[in-house]
């Protein structure tokens, strides 16, 4: 940003980006200019929506459905999420607390809006999503990390968040399945968390879920819906770009406390008055159409997983925690002796494969690199080939 020009608000200086999507316009480029690139950079499913979702978003816009919505989600859709909840959590959500947006990326601004601001404490991920540092800065409010350990499949130890909690902290944020990590934590570290939460009253969890239909390996997912002890001041953030393979149609959902969700509607209304309206009835179809759409990308991104974490682990210098769910493998590259960054633009400008650097997840990812599984078998064989290459 121009620091040059003085009217920018100073918030303006505190806001973060995701690295992402400069690395996918930068391969995008290269690929224009003729060079073979390889993708694993932005953490999309490479599926397309699956037809029938697509069909429902045509036959929307062809009945007439060409106006604004309500503001909080038509009630069909609220009932689809709330019903599919019920099926996959056995918890009962009531469809005044269901928020429909355009994109789960919404429901971390809002939270940082609603709970953020001068004085308040935010812990979140490190490394984790840009987003939540971002937003939790550019609210005022301080941004807290807690580190996502190694040595523990990158979960969070429930004591080292705790122990960071005090009178002002207003909101924590997990995330599990995780970006970029694809660590998942252990239904025992959240039951700690909500038990130790029991002496915070005030202070509202955020649970980012929105990669809980990609968890593959031994530790099985638990959504905080299902503890009845935080169930006042749980933010859940969730949505249809990762499990229906949606990311371009702006589509996600929040499940809000009765006491922030007037105030989550309102930010609704002032910000994007309602989602796009046939993409509501697409959502519909995904939620209540058939779903082995997912359980054949999960079980993919399973496969791809093993293939990229032993393909990564037969590098001599590189080491890859086995991914848990998410679409990534996040190998630490500390044995090279280079910064994550300049590794990052290697890779791309020298060896023709898009990656993200951990430093775009926060500090604690130096020394680490993320890689998206969401590509093909030979595609990821390649990628890994080259990557070993350019080491050597
Ligand atoms: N949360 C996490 C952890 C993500 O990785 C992403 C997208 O990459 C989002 C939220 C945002 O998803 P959406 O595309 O629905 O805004």
């Amino acid at each position: 940003m121009d620091k040059n020009f003085k009217n920018h608000a100073s918030r303006c200086y505190r806001l973060g980006t995701e690295t992402a999507f400069s690395v996918l316009a930068r391969a995008n480029f290269l690929s224009e200019k003729g060079r073979s690139i390889i993708n694993l950079g932005i953490g999309q499913p490479d599926f397309s929506t699956p037809e029938h979702i697509v069909e429902a978003a045509i036959k929307a816009l062809k009945d007439g459905h060409h106006g604004y919505t309500q503001s909080s989600g038509i009630p069909k859709l609220k009932e689809a999420v709330a019903e599919d909840i019920f099926k996959r959590h056995k918890v009962e959500v009531s469809n005044e607390k269901i928020l429909i947006v355009p994109g789960g990326k919404v429901i971390i601004f809002f939270s940082a809006m609603l709970l953020g601001e001068k004085g308040k404490e935010i812990l979140y991920p490190n490394p984790g999503f840009p987003i939540y540092e971002s937003a939790i800065k550019f609210s005022g409010a301080k941004a807290v990390p807690y580190k996502l350990k190694e040595n523990l499949g990158f979960s969070f130890s429930a004591e080292d968040i705790l122990n960071k909690l005090n009178q002002k902290t207003s909101l924590i944020i997990i995330n599990s399945p995780a970006n970029p990590t694809g660590g998942v934590v252990p239904e025992e570290e959240l039951t700690k968390l909500a038990k130790g939460l029991e002496k915070y009253p005030n202070t509202v969890l955020m649970s980012d879920e929105i990669y809980d239909q990609f968890c593959f390996g031994k530790i099985k997912f638990k959504s905080m819906l299902t503890f009845p002890s935080i169930k006042d001041r749980l933010i859940i953030l969730n949505g249809w770009s990762k499990t229906y393979a949606m990311t371009g149609w702006r589509l996600g959902y929040g499940i809000f406390p009765t006491h922030l969700y007037e105030t989550a509607e309102k930010l609704a209304v002032n910000i994007h008055s309602c989602v796009n309206s046939s993409a509501q009835y697409a959502a519909i179809e995904a939620l209540t159409g058939p779903q082995d759409c997912v359980k054949e990308m999960n079980n993919s991104f399973k496969r791809r997983a093993d293939l990229m974490y032993n393909k990564l682990n037969e590098i001599e210098l590189l080491s890859c925690q086995r991914p848990q769910g998410a679409f990534y493998c996040f190998p630490n590259i500390k044995k090279l002796q280079i910064k994550a960054l300049t590794f990052q633009n290697n890779l791309l400008e020298k060896a023709g494969v898009a990656t993200v650097a951990g430093t775009s997840f926060g500090n604690y990812g130096e020394g680490f690199l993320r890689l998206s599984c969401a590509n093909s078998d030979s595609a990821i064989e390649e990628a890994i080939n080259r990557i070993d290459n350019f080491i050597n």
